[in-house]
């Protein structure tokens, strides 16, 4: 009832009747004193004011000065309390909730159509984050009688929108682990480097040096730092919306669990351990639990997010400058 009613007639714009009555009070009793003290002008002016002969200073403290400074004065404290200013700030809120509503509108755009670019899908991320947060928003009243304006609820859900679609971008695979020109084996069917069987290959691997460093992948939490049958030394992120990343055969952990990763933070060293032929990274993102391919992350995630960052205005890349390289 009452958020219908704001739909329609924004408070900000509809100034009460008995506000109107003061505003043309305020209006008439300001023109009779503005007319008294022009009055007052043309009768002190020809001996009082004389411009010119270094005496205009003076003019600030004659009693002209006092009538037009009590006019004022006068037109925000005691004719019309408050509700000037009042209108005011709310018409310039008003102004500033739209403004944001669009701007997170617009991002959210960027950023979901560069997740379908990868392959990922936006609309499940915005599903699954209301539900497991019970609700995106936390609900505000916005108005004196406890009502919450509808423009305040699209903005709140906009943001949380926003916010969502950007931190799903942030956790894509885009940052390469180790050196991309080592790639010694791809995701897919191969036959086991042990037995000689063929077997699911989970992940890419990387040769390198032992002690080379390793880099998180996106920006996210360290959720296991341990030795895992196969794996031996592990690291695994989560990256929220169900992706995870995993690096195994490290010679060194370099992360500790519950610790905050940004993009290309290192994480462990190159090593041999568990089922390992010789040094190198083995590397495995992993959506809701299951091995999908890195290699399309990592190529097309920096081109990807490059280009929905550049189509921002410069302020938004800065708060969100997560990645590097
Ligand atoms: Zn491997």
């Amino acid at each position: 009832m009452g958020r219908s009613a704001a739909l329609t007639e924004p408070a900000a714009f509809a100034m009460p009747a008995p506000h109107t009555a003061a505003v043309q009070m305020h209006c008439e009793s300001w023109m009779s004193l503005a007319f008294w003290g022009m009055w007052h002008v043309g009768s002190v002016g020809s001996s009082g004011i004389e411009v010119g002969k270094g005496r205009a200073p003076s003019f600030r403290r004659s009693s002209i000065w006092w009538v037009v400074r009590f006019a004022f004065r006068d037109s925000i404290s005691a004719v019309m309390p408050e509700a000037a200013a009042l209108a005011r700030l709310e018409a310039r809120q008003l102004a500033f909730i739209e403004n944001l509503t669009r701007y997170a509108d617009r991002r959210a755009a960027l950023a979901g159509n560069a997740l379908r670019q990868l392959g990922l899908d936006p609309g499940s991320m915005v599903a699954a984050a209301r539900t497991a947060q019970g609700g995106p928003f936390e609900r505000v009243s916005t108005s004196r009688d406890g009502s919450l304006d509808p423009r305040f609820e699209r903005m709140a859900l906009s943001l949380a929108r926003m916010s969502t679609l950007e931190d799903g971008l942030n956790g894509v695979p885009q940052f390469m682990p180790a050196d991309m020109r080592m790639i010694s084996s791809g995701f897919g069917y191969r036959s086991d480097p042990f037995n000689g069987h063929a077997a699911m290959h989970a992940g890419l691997d990387f040769r390198g040096p032992v002690g080379a460093p390793i880099h998180a992948a996106a920006k996210g939490r360290v959720t296991f730092v341990g030795t895992k049958t196969g794996y031996g030394k592990v690291v695994e992120i989560s990256h929220g919306n169900g992706m995870m990343t995993r690096y195994a055969h490290m010679s060194a952990w370099r992360a500790r669990v519950g610790q905050a990763v940004a993009a290309g933070d290192v994480i462990g060293q190159i090593g041999n351990t568990g089922r390992s032929t010789g040094p190198h990274l083995h590397f495995e993102v992993r959506i809701h639990d299951r091995a999908v391919n890195p290699r399309p992350f990592l190529e097309s995630a920096p081109h990807v997010l490059e280009e929905a960052r550049a189509d921002l205005p410069q302020r938004a890349v800065a708060q969100s400058g997560q990645v590097r390289g």
